[in-house]
């Protein structure tokens, strides 16, 4: 019953100027003291054992080059490559030469010899089509080096031949675009083998020039699946994928074709020899529709964006904004999950997925909105908040009643649920998203600022 994997919402969408100030100051409430729970859970141990990684969100990671299995487990979120990239993020690139010697070679080189280990693996590559989703593989690892590469490429170690311009020339040589190049290689060559596989297994040409499986199933969400994978390689400089452009345009043109009626995705890439549509009641970042609509949102707006030619038909455009709203209409009405409120499968993905969908829909529909006729009154001006934001908004506010929502048993409680992908840590992120939103309205975003999978645009910028 897809009712019972999410809670109607329970009060109206904010239209007036007091309803906007009571979802402000609630969400700053919210924020204010679920920041400080998360910060004292930060370090405790769960009974859960050793939580390794960014998804969930401590920080004990075992940096030794030996732990790299293999280029399917490399990525930011769920393995120590997240750690060694936050690590190396943080402390040469102020200055802080003591730290040099120690922590950051060591995240370096960890790094580094995850580079090698992609290529070993591709030196081997057989009929494979496995590894590459963001949650363990190498779209997760490209995440890593695209995260970096802004702040390294812009430091300099002082010029003078020290032992800091070199650590940082061996940075720049890992973040390059000769090593990105080779990623998005990695990951094309696997995508176009695994659409092979699938043309042959089912005999059609209905199907996509690029698809990946994990361990043998072929997803379609943000995790696991194709628009994870296709949003890390959109994230790349347009000089590193432009060649590929037509490719991950139509495949993207086949995820809007195997939308489903409701405006939901299917969790794996249908059957072709069935008829069948391959419903789906899960609408979560994981698995469903918000990693659908980032995707979506992300190359609607590079299809406007100056010296980025996409090779979008004019009829493709119109396809991907229609099953755009269809989606977000999908997940307006099911994005209060009762999973919880992390990032990953609960209330916060949502959000996001709204908020990139604001970036394209609500730039059309700003101008209507405001024109519309209205009472002899002078419009306030939150009422210049558009729909899209509204609706994204609108959940946040529902969110803030997590509390009592689980205390009625109407919402679960995760494993983890105080982590960044599982918990009140991607909710928080969430939350001060659309504070900061409500503060800076007339700004452009070119991201939804999802953490660890669409903020690039903001960290670039
Ligand atoms: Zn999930």
């Amino acid at each position: 019953m897809p009712g019972q994997r999410y809670i109607r919402l329970f009060t109206e969408p904010p239209k007036r100027n007091c309803n906007w100030e009571k979802v402000e100051k609630d969400v700053e409430d919210a924020l204010r003291q679920n920041v400080q729970k998360v910060q004292q859970t930060m370090g405790a141990r769960d009974g859960q054992g050793k939580r390794e990684s960014i998804y969930l969100g401590d920080v004990e990671a075992s940096l030794t080059p030996r732990n790299i299995r293999d280029g399917a487990h490399l990525s930011f979120l769920e393995t120590p490559v997240g750690i060694a990239a936050l690590v190396l993020k943080k402390y040469p690139l102020v200055g802080n030469r003591a730290f040099v010697d120690a922590p950051w070679q060591k995240c370096r080189d960890f790094l580094l010899r995850g580079v090698e280990v992609t290529m070993e693996d591709d030196r081997n590559f057989g009929e494979d089509d496995d590894g590459c989703e963001v949650l363990y593989g190498r779209a997760g690892f490209l995440y890593a080096l695209l995260f970096l590469r802004n702040f390294v490429c812009q430091k300099d170690g002082g010029g003078d031949g020290g032992k800091l311009d070199e650590d940082i020339k061996s940075c720049r040589e890992l973040l390059s675009d000769a090593t990105l190049q080779k990623v998005v290689h990695s990951i094309i060559r696997r995508g176009r083998n695994g659409a092979k596989t699938y043309r042959f297994e089912f005999g059609t040409a209905k199907s996509p020039p690029l698809i990946w499986a994990w361990h043998t199933k072929r997803y379609l969400g943000g995790a696991h699946g194709a628009a994870g994978i296709l949003q890390m390689l959109l994230s790349c400089p347009f000089s590193i994928i432009s060649s590929y452009m037509p490719e991950i345009v139509q495949t993207i043109d086949w995820l809007v074709c195997v939308q489903d009626r409701v405006g939901n995705w299917s969790t794996r890439a249908p059957d072709l020899n069935q008829s069948t549509s391959g419903e789906n009641d899960l609408v979560q970042w994981c698995h469903g529709a918000p990693a659908m609509l980032i995707l979506l949102s992300t190359i609607l707006r590079m299809s406007v964006t100056p010296g980025v030619t996409t090779g979008m038909t004019e009829k493709q455009q119109e396809r991907f904004v229609v099953s755009l709203q269809r989606g977000c209409a999908h997940v307006y009405m099911r994005g209060l999950l009762r999973k919880g409120v992390g990032l990953c499968h609960g209330v916060a993905g949502s959000v996001y997925a709204l908020l990139a969908a604001s970036g394209i829909l609500d730039e059309a529909s700003h101008t209507s909105s405001n024109d519309a006729p209205d009472s002899t009154t002078p419009k306030p001006p939150q009422e210049r908040f558009a729909p899209y934001f509204t609706q994204a908004a609108h959940l946040a506010h529902q969110a803030t009643f997590a509390g009592s929502l689980t205390g009625k048993g109407e919402m679960k409680t995760p494993d983890h649920p105080w982590s960044l992908y599982e918990g009140m840590a991607g909710m928080c992120c969430a939350w001060q998203e659309i504070l900061y939103r409500l503060k800076h309205r007339d700004r452009s975003f070119l991201c939804s600022g999802m953490p660890g999978y669409d903020d690039l645009g903001r960290l670039v910028h």
